[in-house]
C-alpha cells in the first residue's frame, strides 16, 4: 500500500458546509429593518392557507418551525409577522452568495438556495486553510449580502454538514483532521446526516442513542439488523465519508416572470415589464457567466390559457437590451389585441458558457456597460440603476431599499429549469 494511489486517496481534504441562517426570514429583515428582532414567519400572509417555509430565530422561540401549517404558527406565535415571501429576491441573494463561494473554489455544490458544500483543498495557497476561508466567507457574506452564514469545516461532507448545524446561528465549527469520530460520538444519532426520523427511531429501539454507541457496534451486527445500509451507517458513525463535492450543473435556462396585480391590456405596459425582466435575466446570465442563444416568451391570458414562443438571437448574448429586443419581437407577433394578460415571462435558453465565446459573438462590445451595471446593482440593489427606457411607464416590480412592496401586490417568481 505504498504506491501513488494510496497516498492520493489518503490526502486530507478540506470541505466546508455553508448554510445561511433563517435565510428567507433574514432576507425579509434585510429589506425591511423595522422587522429586526421580531418573530418573522415566511410562507403566507396571516389568515391565508400555507406552510411555514422559514422562521426567524425570534419566531422559533415560540416553537414555530419550517413545514408547520401557517394556522398552527399563528396559534403558537400570535405576535408573529406573517409574510408570503419574495422568491425572486431570495434567488437573487442566493446567486450573490454562491458567487462569493465560487470566488474561493470552483468546487461548489449547492444543496438548496441557502446551502452549499465547498471543496477548498486546492485553495490553501491562495486563501489559507479551511478555517481561514470560512472566516473570509462569513465576513464577505455579511458585508456584501447583509446575511449571516454558519460554516462547518471538516475533512469530509458528513462532518462539515453536522458541524455547520451544531451552533447555529452565526456558527463556525471546525472539526480537526483525525478527530471526526470523537466529534460525532457524543451527538444523538438523529444528528448524523443520512439518518432520518425512521432510521433514528429504529436505532433507538435497538438501544442506540448516541453516534458513539453506533460507531462501537460491529459491522456484522449492524448488517444483521439493518441490512446493507448497516455497513454504511457504521462508516458514517465513525466519521468516514469519501463522497466528493460535485459542482452544480450549469443551468439550462434562466428565466423571470411577472404576475400582474390587475390583468393588463396595454401592450406598452407589457413591453416595459418585458424590459425589466430582460435586465433581470441578463444580470443572472452574467452572474453565471453564461450567454443565451435564444429567448422564450411566456404569456398567460386571463383564464389561465398559457402559451410560449421562442426566438433565436442574432448571436449569443447576455445583454439585456438584446434579450428584450427578441422578446418584444415575439410579443408583437404573438399578442392578441384586446386580450387581457395575467402573466408575462422571459427565459434565456440555449445557454452556453460565456468564457468559450469568441469576440465574433459581440460579447466584448456589450460587456463593459453590462459589467458596470452589475457592479452598481451589487452595491446598491437591483433598482439602483436602470436604463432610461425602464423608467417610462414602468410597473413597480421590485422595491427600493427602505420601502416595502404592497404585500398583496405583484410578485415575481424565479424559474430556473433543470438546475
Ligand atoms: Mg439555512
Amino acid at each position: 500500500m505504498s504506491d501513488v494511489r494510496s497516498s492520493r486517496t489518503t490526502r486530507m481534504r478540506s470541505i466546508l458546509h455553508a448554510d445561511l441562517d433563517a435565510f428567507y426570514a433574514s432576507v425579509e429583515v434585510l429589506d425591511d429593518p423595522s422587522l429586526r428582532g421580531k418573530p418573522v414567519i415566511v410562507g403566507a400572509a396571516r389568515g391565508e392557507r400555507g406552510v411555514v417555509s422559514a422562521a426567524s430565530y425570534e419566531a422559533r422561540q415560540f416553537g414555530v418551525h419550517s413545514a408547520m401549517p401557517i394556522r398552527t404558527a399563528e396559534r403558537l406565535c400570535p405576535s408573529g409577522v406573517f409574510l408570503p415571501g419574495h422568491p425572486d429576491r431570495y434567488r437573487e441573494l442566493s446567486d450573490q452568495v454562491m458567487a462569493i463561494f465560487r470566488s474561493y473554489t470552483p468546487l461548489v455544490e449547492p444543496i438548496s438556495l441557502d446551502e452549499a458544500f465547498l471543496d477548498v483543498t486546492g485553495s490553501a495557497a491562495a486563501f489559507g486553510n479551511g478555517e481561514a476561508i470560512a472566516r473570509q466567507i462569513k465576513s464577505r457574506v455579511q458585508s456584501e449580502a447583509g446575511l449571516v452564514v454558519s460554516v462547518g469545516v471538516a475533512s469530509n461532507k458528513l462532518c462539515a454538514k453536522v458541524a455547520s448545524d451544531l451552533r447555529k446561528p452565526n456558527a463556525l465549527v471546525v472539526v480537526p483532521p483525525g478527530e471526526e469520530a470523537d466529534f460525532l460520538a457524543p451527538l444523538p444519532v438523529g444528528r448524523l446526516w443520512g439518518v432520518g426520523p425512521k432510521a433514528g427511531q429504529a436505532l433507538r429501539e435497538f438501544g442506540v442513542q448516541r453516534v458513539g454507541e453506533l460507531a462501537a457496534l460491529s459491522d456484522a451486527t449492524l448488517r444483521r439488523r439493518f441490512g446493507q445500509h448497516g455497513g454504511e451507517l457504521a462508516r458514517r458513525a465513525r466519521g468516514i465519508d469519501p463522497s466528493p463535492v460535485i459542482p452544480s450543473q450549469a443551468p439550462k435556462s434562466i428565466g423571470h416572470e411577472h404576475t400582474f396585480e390587475h390583468d393588463v391590456v396595454d401592450p406598452r405596459h407589457l413591453e416595459s415589464t418585458l424590459l425589466d425582466l430582460a435586465e433581470s435575466v441578463a444580470t443572472r446570465l452574467r452572474r453565471h457567466d453564461m450567454a443565451a442563444g435564444a429567448v422564450q416568451l411566456k404569456l398567460r391570458y386571463e383564464g389561465f390559457e398559457t402559451l410560449t414562443r421562442q426566438e433565436p438571437l442574432p448571436h449569443r448574448t447576455r445583454d439585456g437590451e438584446l434579450l428584450y429586443a427578441a422578446g418584444v419581437e415575439l410579443l408583437r407577433r404573438t399578442l392578441v389585441a384586446e386580450r387581457a394578460v395575467r402573466l408575462v415571462g422571459l427565459t434565456a435558453i440555449n445557454l452556453a458558457d460565456a468564457q468559450q465565446l469568441t469576440l465574433f459573438d459581440g460579447l466584448d462590445r456589450e460587456e463593459r456597460l453590462s459589467a458596470s451595471i452589475d457592479a452598481v446593482r451589487e452595491r446598491f440593489g437591483e433598482n439602483a440603476i436602470t436604463r432610461a427606457r425602464l423608467l417610462t411607464d414602468r410597473p413597480r416590480r421590485r422595491f427600493d431599499f427602505g420601502e416595502r412592496p404592497n404585500k398583496a401586490g405583484p410578485r415575481s417568481a424565479p424559474q430556473e429549469l433543470d438546475e
